[in-house]
């Protein structure tokens, strides 16, 4: 069994293993997770401050160097990468590969960093003066991250804050912590001084230490929305930055005129992919009006035709969920379902296995205040809400307390573009039901899915990892000499 190292200041750090890490598809324990002492955790603070301080004044085209080479590294070490979140996380190796392409799009994007970080000039603003703007680190950035996406969310954060000057150290989640010690060891690779990036490893005790430590200056956070809260609460009482990307509830109505069996597959697709444990994952069907009975025959047929398997076979669709206590719980919506809701499909026969297997579950007649409908369950479970008219089901996603996406099926432009002004949802899809925008343009969802106003990557995190400076600028000649007590005007 192997002991899961730190990465810190260049080397991996070995440190007795703790917490057990699984292999989902067995059901074994497969590594040893350390629980870093307050004494490591200064040293990880320390290692990163020092490295800032020469990392804050690289040049640009250093930084993009680092970056380029990167990239080609997680090409070239793809399926290495996938092979071991598949380990870890249990998802398939297509979707761990989906994922790193994903992530890969945040590096590409940040290796336009001369661009990003231009600043502005303005000439002659008052008689002989000139403005111009540029922006510059923050510092210490601490990214803590959640189970479900182990390399693409790291890399969210890393690429822009490291393109940005900043140091980074990275809390991985401690059920798949592996792939973060190996994008260490490839930023060393891609040129990355010691110290700019480190993996400390670590639970909620160690998150806690590095939200109050005086040498982080800046918390990026995603994970579930009790979590957030409580991480955009401490880190702002102790005067950090923060971004907190929360949980999720996602909707997909389906308009009466809707194409039913293309809404059927993405409803299969957004639904039970990496077995529904995707922050983007619809979990909840609204169908609107007559279609209900005809799109849950539809879904459930094409259910019954999924593969559950291990994520390294390539004939499975998807793989185990994370843990066997996360599987009890998702399994608890199934067989104990609150009255009223009709279980179409029920997977929990494959609990048998050793792995932490659930077949796909579809619910039908879930409305709010059912469990199944206000607890972001996060795994293979679809439910069906019926609904009478499109203002009700624009009612529904509105009153739920989670913004982060939804989707809307239909062949009504209007309808389509009506609905993307009226939800107070973050990212929408129009016949698109997992809208993760392009590394271009931010993620972030609205309401209890973020707490902060930044979202990450793209424009919004090149900002949030920097801040501004304005320089006002005279060159007065001798004969100009004057006292003068008055506010400075410009005119
Ligand atoms: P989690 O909140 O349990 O853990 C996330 C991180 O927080 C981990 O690194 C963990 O060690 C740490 N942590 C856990 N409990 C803590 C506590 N009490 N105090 C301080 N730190 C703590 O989330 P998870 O189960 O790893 O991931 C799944 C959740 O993440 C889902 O809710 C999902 O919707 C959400 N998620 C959101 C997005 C998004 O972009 N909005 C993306 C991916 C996942």
């Amino acid at each position: 069994m192997r002991t899961i190292p730190h990465y810190i200041n260049g080397v991996t750090v070995s440190a007795p293993g703790e917490l057990p890490v699984f292999n989902p598809a067995t059901g074994d324990i497969t590594g040893r997770l350390p629980l870093p002492s307050t004494t490591v955790v200064d040293e990880v603070v320390a290692a990163a401050r020092a490295a800032w301080l020469t990392w804050r004044q690289s040049s640009l085209s250093q930084r993009t160097n680092v970056l380029f080479a990167l990239r080609h590294l997680l090409v070239q070490h793809t399926d290495e990468l996938a092979a071991l979140i598949t380990s870890e996380h249990g998802k398939t190796i297509a979707d761990a590969k989906g994922e790193i392409a994903r992530g890969l799009e945040n590096v590409e994007y940040a290796c336009g960093v001369t661009e990003h970080l231009k600043g502005s000039f303005s000439s002659q603003v008052a008689d002989g003066v000139d403005v111009h703007s540029f922006r510059e680190s923050l510092g210490v950035v601490a990214a803590i991250t959640p189970f479900n996406f182990p390399i693409m969310v790291p890399l969210w954060m890393t690429a822009s804050a490291l393109a940005t000057g900043n140091a980074v150290i990275l809390k991985p989640s401690e059920r798949d912590p592996s792939v973060s010690v190996r994008l260490g060891e490839l930023l060393t690779e891609a040129g990355l001084p010691a110290g700019v990036f480190n993996v400390l490893q670590g639970n909620a005790a160690t998150v806690n230490q590095l939200l109050e430590h005086e040498g982080v200056d800046a918390v990026s956070f995603v994970g579930s929305t009790p979590v957030a809260r409580h991480v955009y609460n401490v880190a702002t009482e102790h005067g950090k930055r923060v971004q907190a990307l929360g949980g999720a509830k996602n909707h997909m109505v389906v308009l009466a005129d809707a194409d039913l069996d293309i809404a059927a597959d993405a409803a299969i697709n957004a639904g039970y992919g990496a077995a529904g444990e995707r922050c983007m994952a619809i979990s909840v069907v609204v169908a609107v009006g007559d279609i209900a009975d005809e799109l849950v025959a539809k879904i459930a047929e094409r259910a019954d035709r999924l593969i559950v398997g291990p994520g390294d076979d390539p004939t499975s669709d998807f793989g185990p969920v994370i843990t066997d206590e996360h599987r009890q719980r998702v399994l608890s919506y199934v067989t104990s379902p609150d009255p009223g809701i009709t279980v179409v499909r029920d997977g929990s026969a494959l609990s048998e296995r050793t792995g932490f297997f659930i077949g796909p579950c579809l619910l039908d007649g879930v409305a709010p205040g059912m469990r199944a409908y206000d607890d972001e369950i996060f795994g293979p479970v679809l439910s069906v809400t019926r609904v009478a008219t499109y203002a009700d089901a624009v009612a529904l996603i509105n009153a739920n307390p989670y913004g982060n996406g939804t989707a809307i099926f239909t062949r009504d432009g209007n309808a389509a573009r009506l609905f993307s002004r009226q939800v107070s949802v973050g990212m929408i899809g129009v016949n698109v039901p997992i809208p993760v925008p392009v590394s271009s343009y931010s993620f972030g969802g609205w309401k209890n899915s973020l707490f902060g106003h930044s979202h990450i990557y793209g424009p919004e995190g090149i900002t949030f990892y920097s801040r501004a400076k304005v320089v006002t600028t005279r060159w007065p000649l001798a004969s100009e000499s004057q006292i003068d007590l008055g506010f400075p005007r410009t005119r």
